[in-house]
């Protein structure tokens, strides 16, 4: 019998479209502006059309415009660079995206390096992980900060709580480092180097699974009533039937030990949409210098 309170991503992401739909209206009514944002997609990559049509439709769900822009597979670098520029120069547009991956001969850092920091949505350029580990208004990446909204809808202030972050990955780990030690937890970020894991996170009050190994996570190194936020999203081959999706922690096991645990899927997956609309209106305020309410 699971005893842990389980997390819906979909209802909290819910609950942040609803608040960002409200502050877009404001915007609106106040000063007159929409916030645009624009989607770059290369190529047909299936998953990825897939999430820039949600992106697409929940953009346009909270009043935002979203503008989309699908280059064919075989586009140059030097095309889908000047595409970039041209957005970072377009007043209309307050956040770019553009999806990755990218195919192979288009140098994707280059890209995402000649993005606006104000417009990088995705919180990937490194000014605003410059700004984010100093403490500056930032992007920061949406799929931790969509983590972090999670871990505080079930305790507010996570202040003084031992927070145990597996991954280190750019996109994950350590934006979530960061954005943790701003809530001022005592961060440990572990990895494929650190010793005795198990015992690492057995020391956890909050764990962030973002490792990429379906069910790594064992139910006994997690100490009783912790919060559990599982990141990874693993497709996993069922004998006989449809692949499944596994987190990175083995759930009915965690579920049994921990205070509140998130699902995979329905726990973060939901919630990096609704951080990339949030961005999206947070960039739209920081460009217009207005104050942040996003
Ligand atoms: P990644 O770039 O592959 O990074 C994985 C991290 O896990 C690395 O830092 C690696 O350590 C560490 N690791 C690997 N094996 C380990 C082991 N045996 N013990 C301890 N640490 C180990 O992955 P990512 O992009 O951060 O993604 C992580 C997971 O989150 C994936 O399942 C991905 O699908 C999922 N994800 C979900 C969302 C979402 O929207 N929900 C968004 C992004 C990612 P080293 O650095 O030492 O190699």
């Amino acid at each position: 019998m699971s005893s842990a309170r389980v997390i819906d991503g979909k209802a909290v992401a819910a609950q942040v479209r609803a608040d960002i739909a409200k502050k877009v209206e404001a915007l609106k009514s106040a000063h007159g502006f929409t916030p645009g944002l624009a989607v770059v997609l290369v190529g047909e990559d299936p998953a990825s059309q897939v999430y820039v049509r949600n992106k697409g439709q929940q953009t346009k769900e909270v009043g935002m415009n979203s503008i989309e822009h699908k280059l064919p597979a075989e586009t140059s670098e030097a095309d889908l660079l000047a595409l970039v520029e041209n957005l970072n120069n377009d007043d209309s547009i307050n956040g770019i995206l553009v999806q990755l991956p990218l195919p192979k001969h288009i140098n994707s850092e280059k890209v995402l390096n000649t993005i606006n920091p104000d417009k990088d949505v995705d919180g990937f350029h490194p000014t605003n992980v410059g700004r984010l580990w100093v403490g500056e208004p930032a992007l920061a990446p949406c799929t931790p900060t969509g983590s972090v909204i999670l871990a505080k809808s079930v305790q507010e202030n996570l202040t003084g709580m031992n927070a145990v972050i597996i991954g280190r990955s750019n996109i994950v780990g350590k934006p979530m480092a960061a954005l943790l030690l701003r809530e001022n937890c005592t961060v440990t970020v572990a990895h494929s180097r650190t010793k005795d894991i198990a015992s690492v996170v057995k020391g956890a009050d909050l764990v962030i699974a973002a490792v990429g190994i379906a069910e790594f996570v064992k139910g006994d190194w997690i100490k009783p009533g912790a919060i559990v936020i599982d990141v990874g999203i693993n497709r996993v081959e069922v004998p006989g039937g449809k692949a499944k999706l596994k987190g990175d922690v083995d759930y009915a096991a965690a579920a049994e030990v921990a205070g509140a645990i998130t699902p995979v899927p329905g726990g973060v997956g939901p919630m990096t949409i609704a951080c990339l609309l949030k961005n999206t209106l947070q960039a739209a305020q920081m460009q217009r210098g207005l104050e942040i309410t996003a």
